[in-house]
C-alpha cells in the first residue's frame, strides 16, 4: 500500500549540483536546531540523549544534527540511537545499526509487540495502540538506563499540522510541544527539529546518503488520523501558494499567544464585572 502523503522521492545519487547546495542547507538547519536548542532549554550539560531513530529522514537528520552540535557546542553531552521494532513484516531495522555502526554511535533496538496487539485489537484505534506502545518502550528504557533527554524527530511541518488538527478536530489551541517532562517527572521528550522545514530535512538527509528504511506499517497513510494529517499538510501546501511566508508566520505565532484574546479563562479571558447583574435588568 503506498503512502499518499509521501513526499516525492530524490534521485540517487545527488548530481553534484545537488551537493554543492549542502553547506548552506546544512547552516541553516543548525542555526535552526541551535536557537530551538538554547531558547527552550533542550541540551544541558551532561545530558545523555536516546535519539529516537525510524530510519526515516526526519531521525537521520536529528541524528546527524546532533551529532554535528555535539563536537561544537560548549556543553557535553552523550548521544545514542533507539529504534522501536513494532514488529510489522517489512520493518527491517539493521541497515538502521549499521549506520549507527558505522559512525560510532550506540544504537539500540526494543521490541514492541505492535503490528500483534493491532491484530488482536481490531475495535481499538492502531494508531492510539502504536504511539501509546512506543511510548511506553521508550519511556522505560531511558528510565531504567539513565538517559535524562529524549530527542524525537518532529519538525515544523508535524507542528503546524498538529496544531490545525487540535484546532479542527479536537476542540483546542495545541500543538507538539518542544520540551515536555512527563508526569512523573522521570522522562524528559525534547524535539530540537521544531522550527526546520520538513522539505529541507529530507533534503539534508538525502545528501548526506542516509538510506531511508520504510516503516512497513500497512495502515500508513490509510488511518483515519493520517488521512486528517494529509488534509491539513495539503491545506497548507495551497494556501502557501497565495501566501508564501505562511509556515513562518504560523511558527511566529505559535511563539506569540495573546491569551486575554481568546476565551480561555485560565489565560487570562476575564469575564467584566458586574455582566451578571446587569444580565438580570435585561
Ligand atoms: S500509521 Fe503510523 S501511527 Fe498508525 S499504526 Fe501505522 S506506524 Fe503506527
Amino acid at each position: 500500500m503506498t503512502n499518499p502523503c509521501a513526499l516525492p522521492s530524490l534521485a540517487y545519487p545527488p548530481s553534484e549540483e545537488d551537493l554543492a547546495l549542502l553547506p548552506k542547507l546544512e547552516k541553516r538547519i543548525l542555526r535552526r536546531v541551535g536557537e530551538t536548542i538554547k531558547t527552550y532549554n533542550l541540551i544541558e550539560d551532561g545530558d545523555k540523549i536516546l535519539v529516537g531513530l525510524s530510519g526515516g529522514k526526519d531521525s537521520w537528520a536529528l541524528l546527524e544534527v546532533l551529532t554535528s552540535l555535539q563536537k561544537r557546542a560548549p556543553v557535553k553531552f552523550q548521544v545514542h540511537g533507539i529504534t522501536v521494532d513494532p514488529g510489522f513484516p517489512n520493518f527491517d531495522p539493521d541497515p538502521i545499526s549499521e549506520v549507527c555502526e558505522q559512525r560510532g554511535i550506540p544504537h539500540h533496538v526494543l521490541g514492541a509487540p505492535i503490528d500483534a496487539l493491532i491484530r488482536r485489537r481490531p475495535e481499538e484505534t492502531p494508531c492510539i495502540i502504536c504511539s501509546r506502545l512506543r511510548r511506553g518502550v521508550l519511556y522505560s528504557y531511558a528510565k531504567q538506563h539513565g538517559f535524562t533527554k529524549i530527542a524525537l524527530g518532529h519538525h515544523l511541518d508535524d507542528l503546524l499540522e498538529t496544531l490545525l488538527l487540535n484546532l479542527f478536530f479536537g476542540g483546542k489551541l495545541a500543538t507538539m510541544p518542544v520540551r515536555l517532562t512527563s508526569d512523573d517527572g522521570a522522562n524528559t521528550v525534547i524535539r530540537p527539529l521544531a522550527t526546520c522545514e520538513e522539505d529541507d530535512l529530507r533534503r539534508f538527509a538525502w545528501l548526506k546518503g542516509y538510506p531511508i528504511i520504510p516503516c512497513g506499517c500497512p495502515l500508513c497513510g490509510c488511518s483515519i488520523a493520517e488521512s486528517r494529517r494529509k488534509q491539513t499538510k495539503v491545506l497548507i501546501e495551497q494556501l502557501k501558494g497565495s501566501i508564501p511566508q505562511i509556515k513562518s508566520s504560523m511558527l511566529k505565532a505559535m511563539g506569540n499567544v495573546k491569551g486575554s484574546h481568546l476565551l480561555d479563562l485560565k489565560l487570562g479571558a476575564h469575564a467584566s464585572v458586574g455582566f451578571d447583574e446587569a444580565m438580570e435588568h435585561l
